[in-house]
């Protein structure tokens, strides 16, 4: 465990944070552990680690990082080697996306699951079981912690994506707050007529656009 130097330029930008979200759990626990990925080690250690519970509390956590100058650096499990959420600069607050754990909707009618960011695979395929159904991608081998926000933002594939299609094939829409804290939904989640999510292909469709984005086009707070 790292604890951070409290006379440290980023402990007045983490006061900050936590002023301005004083409901919301911000941690400075393991540091180091947070500024490193599965082969990555950054030069900079994160300010701390803001666990967002809603989509409301990512728009306003990106409200906060647009006032303070701070970059957002966006964590499921931290599973992955591509030094994709590891800080690139002194100034970066990671959002710890696990807390966002709820399957929001299962239609079994419709075929499609909506899931919260940090859901997991293995979360997923437990709910999908009992109903004898699967998802076309079904998660990586990285075992039980990977989470489905962070899998479709990394083009994650696995065996059977040959013939099932990778995790970008399987999503049909995505809710994800940009950089300037707008939430926009992609898919045919956004039409005004039809809003349910599943058709990917609706009109001029974004989804595509943050899949294997690894996070810098924006925070997937939704996945179909
Ligand atoms: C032993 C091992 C085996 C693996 N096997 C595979 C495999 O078979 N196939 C494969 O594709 N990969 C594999 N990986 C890589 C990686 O673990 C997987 O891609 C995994 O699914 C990532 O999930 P995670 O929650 O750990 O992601 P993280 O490492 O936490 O994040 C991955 C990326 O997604 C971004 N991100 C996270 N959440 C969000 C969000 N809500 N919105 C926007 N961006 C977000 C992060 O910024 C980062 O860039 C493996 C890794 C290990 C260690």
């Amino acid at each position: 465990m790292s604890a951070r130097d409290p006379s440290a330029p980023s402990a007045s930008l983490l006061d900050a944070v936590v002023t301005r979200h004083p409901d919301l759990p911000i941690s400075t626990d393991d540091l180091d552990l947070y500024r490193t990925d599965i082969y990555y080690v950054s030069e900079h250690l994160p300010i701390g680690i803001a666990a967002p519970r809603s989509a409301a509390d990512v728009v306003a956590l990106v409200a906060t990082a647009r006032a303070l100058g701070l970059s957002l650096a966006t964590r499921g499990a931290g599973l992955s080697y591509s030094a994709g959420y590891i800080p690139g600069n002194a100034r970066t607050l990671i959002l710890d996306m696990t807390k966002m754990d709820a399957i929001i909707a299962l239609s079994e009618q419709d075929r499609y699951v909506t899931v919260e960011p940090g859901v997991t695979w293995a979360q997923l395929r437990q709910a999908l079981e009992p109903l004898k159904l699967t998802t076309p991608f079904w998660g990586t081998f990285s075992g039980l912690y990977a989470t489905i926000g962070a899998t479709v933002s990394q083009g994650g594939k696995f065996y059977g994506s040959a013939s099932r299609g990778t995790s970008a094939e399987s999503v049909l829409g995505l809710d994800v707050v940009t950089g300037n804290g707008e939430i926009i939904t992609t898919g045919s989640a956004a039409g005004v007529v039809n809003s349910s999510p599943f058709f990917r292909n609706y009109g001029p469709d974004l989804t595509g656009l943050f899949l294997g984005d690894c996070g810098a086009f924006g925070i997937k707070t939704k996945i179909t």
